[in-house]
């Protein structure tokens, strides 16, 4: 394999937000037409001028306010006295030789998060993380043995998604109509480090952001939550988002659930399954997407496959086979090539669309699981090299 693409963009930290200045990136429409009134816009007015400014952050792409060319000069003005327009911060950035990119990105108080982005054929993916790290402690993914250090705000979330469009050069040309066919960026996948049913608030106002026609204008079904099974959250989630829904569902008796998805232990398989059943319903989507990672002798046997295939009755399913991505010191290996695809013949004979995930950007460790060990490696070498140096 040929060495990754890497390169360090050594970005100017951006400053935080200066004498209690609010960033607007992330507030909702709703809160940024509060903030504008808490400055003196007349309430008559606040709503256009908060169409105005939305449109300028979310479908221009605008960082200064003195660029808003269609708001008052002194108004632009006011707006810089109080409010702030802030991404978090690119640390690095590393190309894979699939053209997969990962940017290591760094949030208020130092923490760190990884964010990916996968292109496809005429179409790119973007998995964004939720939180540093994760509270759960699923035993095949190296996110859950790291520590959790705290919830992503919306800003934070939104900012990935905002980020990732200034790297690929897509905040649209004037008059460029806002259609998200064929764009760079067409879906997001709330894929990355974290549960983002345990921070259910941020991640709803963040993809509203998203969905918002008169911005970035990705809609519902282009945008996919993955949740190991929060059950309670899962209702709401078809009531106040309405995106696709992915689940990491992986085993298929409690007791193997148990231990690789221990949220299990909370709401079992069968009250997993019952919320699941209700979603296409409330949400009016399409089939909820089962995410199955396949781990030699713990549960890729024939007779899982026909366990699941007897779970999925009556719920419009696919099942995305994850070939496990290994990482330093994990308990299980990955199943055979010869088992994945015997796994995913069962499936597929009982009418289940069963897609085997090809791992994307393993060279620089971006692929499923691995987002932490990446953030550690590069820690360490960042260490290392600092050693070296004899700093
Ligand atoms: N916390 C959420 C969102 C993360 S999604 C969730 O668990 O759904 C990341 C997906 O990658 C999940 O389906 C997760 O189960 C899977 N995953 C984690 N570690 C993995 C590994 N080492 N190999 C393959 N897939 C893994
Ligand atoms: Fe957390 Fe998801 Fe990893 Fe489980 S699989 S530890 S819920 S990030």
């Amino acid at each position: 394999m040929k060495a990754p693409v890497t390169q360090d963009v050594h970005t100017i930290p951006r400053k935080l937000p200066e004498g209690g200045k609010i960033n607007l990136i992330g507030l909702t429409r709703d809160a940024l037409r509060e903030a504008l009134i808490a400055i003196g816009t007349p309430e008559k007015q606040a709503k256009m001028r908060t169409n105005q400014l939305w449109q300028w952050l979310y479908h221009w792409g605008v960082r200064d306010f003195a660029l808003m060319t269609n708001l008052a000069k002194d108004f632009r003005v006011t707006l810089a006295e109080h409010f702030v327009i802030e991404l978090p911060e690119v640390v690095t950035r590393q190309v894979s030789e699939d053209g997969t990119r990962k940017y290591l990105v760094r949030i208020a108080g130092g923490h760190e998060v990884e964010v990916v982005y996968i292109p496809e054929d005429g179409r790119g993916t973007l998995c964004v993380s939720s939180q540093v790290g994760c509270t759960l402690t699923c035993s095949f993914c190296h996110t859950g043995t790291q520590k959790l250090v705290r919830n992503l705000t919306a800003g934070e979330i939104i900012g990935q998604v905002m980020l990732a469009r200034d790297d690929l050069g897509e905040w649209p040309e004037k008059g460029a109509a806002n259609d998200p066919t064929g764009r760079l960026l067409s879906n997001i996948v709330l894929m990355g480090m974290g549960e983002p049913l345990y921070n259910f608030e941020n991640v709803r106002d963040a993809m509203k952001i998203a969905m918002d026609g008169e911005g970035i204008a990705l809609g519902r079904r282009r945008i996919t939550l993955s949740t190991s099974g929060v059950v309670p959250e899962i209702a709401r989630t078809a009531q106040e988002i309405g995106c696709l829904l992915a689940v990491s569902f992986h085993a298929t008796t409690d007791a193997v659930r148990d231990v690789l998805v221990p949220i299990n232990k909370r709401w079992n398989i069968a009250t997993l399954m019952d919320a699941l059943r209700e979603y296409p319903k409330v949400s009016n989507s399409e089939r909820i997407t089962f995410e199955y990672v396949m781990l030699h002798g713990v549960n890729d046997s024939d007779e899982d496959a026909h366990r699941l295939v007897a779970l999925l009755q009556g719920v419009p399913a696919k099942v995305n086979l994850i070939p496990f991505n290994e990482w330093p010191g994990a308990p299980y290996t990955r199943s055979s090539n010869n088992r994945i695809r015997a796994f995913a013949t069962i499936l597929m004979e009982a009418g289940y669309a069963s897609p085997i995930r090809t791992p994307r950007g393993e060279d620089i460790m971006a692929a499923c699981g691995q987002l932490k060990s990446a953030t550690e490696r590069s820690r360490k070498s960042r260490a290392q090299i600092a050693a070296e140096a004899g700093l």
